[in-house]
């Protein structure tokens, strides 16, 4: 479906056109593309992406012990079987996510090195144009959609968050961030501090406690974790039987998703309780005599942020192997050869890891322009978590924070997917979502309730984020269990989605 273009650019280019345009080739699009490719088969479709691969968070993410922190039976496909342990490593999930490519022949609709700057809407053509910047070549492309389905993910991928501390620039050791870790990084034999209370540096202090003289995790408060080994009994037990994997897959994920909301639930209805167990759960490998209360004893409800799973307890057989140590205290001043702590303790390293997450990169740092007009995101209002006030024919996988992020993946595949059929049988070429006059009366709010689910990097950008209405049809639940039965079930000629 390639057209030559009337171009005012000095050098002539080809533009092509595909009905739907996915952003991504991470978790969110190569499942957008299999959804496209099941539910509507006789759409052209083309996944963009800027790295050289696949795989996006999983491609990106390079230091010692990546792993999910949620369980692959949720965390997978609800199409592929996960045949592995719960936890899976990065390299496991780019095996998995190679076979779903290799298995439906998306490989063919997969260009990497490509990155998109800008994506300029027009109502009179009814089409998005997308300007993109090759990696390998460094040409400018030029794309044309009907239907642009961003699966860009959450984060800026070139560089991590790391706050501004006062004497940095005095530390003669070596600064690093987990999400750009150097290839060659030498920490045998090192003493590395790791700033951060989070699952990546609950991860990369057991991984690489063994090889360093000793570890520090340096955090400012404590976070929850809950340990368990890195099995599933009942998966075990159902292939034992030779159940077929496909049941397996689905039963176990049933399994948890059941048992994670009864979880939920009890969180939500008695914190404290569950505040308890999973601080005993620590405690059980820390052992009687270890300083739970200040270094695993959150301040915060459980569940307003993510609990990282942590198998096997690893993290915990760090510790009590003398090879790492927790430190909850607040840095003063980085010196010559460490951190000085507002404790006035002094803390040396050859290393150290800023393990302090994300900055968020709402919409892939692309521009966008509407009818000639620049996007302001944040003047929007979310319809459902996926879809925006005023952008036509776009959505976006948002998925969840509390549940494993591919199960929203997969219902707003379902839901796209749908719309986009439900818009062919309409005749309709543009799909935009409206507040309805019974809206347009609810007051506006911030994109997530503080008190509902609060990490750093979504309070530090709240400002960039679209807005929501206490109302189902207009805000992103973060609820699957909700969802799940809300979202395939939603009235699409309810008055939200105006259809021209
Ligand atoms: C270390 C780590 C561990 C995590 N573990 C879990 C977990 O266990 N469970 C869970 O539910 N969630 C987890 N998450 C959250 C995780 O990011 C998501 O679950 C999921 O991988 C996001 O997938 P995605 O495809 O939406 O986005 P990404 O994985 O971020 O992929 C987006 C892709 O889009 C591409 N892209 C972006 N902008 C452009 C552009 N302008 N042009 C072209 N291409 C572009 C990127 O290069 C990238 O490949 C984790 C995150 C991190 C960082």
């Amino acid at each position: 479906m390639s057209q030559t273009a009337t171009l005012t650019d000095p050098t002539p280019q080809q533009t092509e056109h595909f009905d739907v345009l996915i952003v991504g080739a991470g978790i969110s699009g190569v499942g957008g593309a299999y959804h496209l490719s099941q539910q509507c088969p006789g759409k052209s479709f083309v996944i963009l992406e800027a790295l050289e691969s696949f795989g996006g968070t999983w491609q990106m993410h390079r230091y010692p012990g990546i792993r999910s922190d949620s369980d692959l039976y949720t965390f997978g496909y609800r199409f592929k079987p996960w045949t592995g342990a719960p936890i899976a490593t990065a390299e496991e999930i780019l095996k998995y996510m190679g076979e779903v490519i290799e298995e439906n022949g998306l490989a063919r609709h997969i260009r990497y090195q490509h990155r998109i700057t800008r994506a300029t809407w027009s109502s009179a053509d009814n089409r998005w144009t997308l300007e993109v910047t090759r990696g390998d070549t460094g040409e400018i492309l030029r794309f044309t959609t009907n239907f642009l389905w961003m699966c860009q993910g959450y984060y800026r991928h070139s560089e991590g968050y790391t706050p501004e501390w006062p004497g940095m620039d005095r530390y003669q050791g070596k600064i690093v961030h987990p999400q750009t870790w150097p290839e060659d990084l030498e920490y045998a034999g090192k003493n590395v501090l790791v700033i951060g209370s989070g699952a990546t540096a609950a991860t990369l202090v057991p991984a690489i406690a063994g090889a360093c003289n000793h570890v520090t995790m340096l955090q400012r408060s404590p976070t929850y974790f809950f340990p368990g080994q890195n099995v599933n009994e009942l998966a075990d037990t159902l292939r034992m039987l030779e159940v077929p994997e496909e049941w397996t897959h689905e039963i176990v994920r049933r399994k948890i998703l059941h048992d994670q909301e009864a979880l939920t639930s009890l969180a939500l209805a008695e914190p404290e309780l569950v505040k308890q167990e999973l601080i005993n759960g620590v405690r059980a490998y820390l052992g009687e005599d270890y300083d739970v209360d200040t270094h695993f004893t959150p301040r915060y409800r459980p569940w307003r942020q993510r609990i990282a799973f942590v198998p096997d307890g690893d993290l915990f057989k760090g510790i009590t192997s003398g090879k790492a140590t927790v430190v909850t205290d607040e840095i003063d001043t980085f010196t010559e050869k460490g951190i000085l702590l507002k404790s006035g303790k002094v803390l040396e390293a050859d290393i150290v890891v800023t393990a302090t997450g994300f900055n968020l990169s709402v919409l892939g740092d692309i521009e966008f322009v509407i009818d000639d007009r620049p996007l302001t995101f944040h003047e929007t209002v979310t319809y459902r978590g996926m879809m925006f006030t005023g952008i036509p024919n776009m959505a976006w996988i948002f998925g969840y924070f509390r549940a494993s992020w591919t199960l929203r993946a997969d219902l707003i595949g379902d839901f796209v997917c749908r719309m986009l059929n439900h818009m062919d049988e309409l005749g309709a070429h543009r799909v935009t979502p409206k507040l309805r006059p019974q809206d347009a009366e609810l007051p506006v709010l911030p994109w997530i309730d503080p008190e509902n689910f609060n990490p750093g990097y979504i309070m530090r950008s709240m400002h960039l984020l679209p807005q929501r209405l206490d109302k189902p049809e207009w805000q992103h639940t973060q609820d699957y269990w909700a969802e799940k039965d809300m979202l395939p079930a939603a009235d699409l000629d309810d008055g939200c989605l105006v259809y021209e």
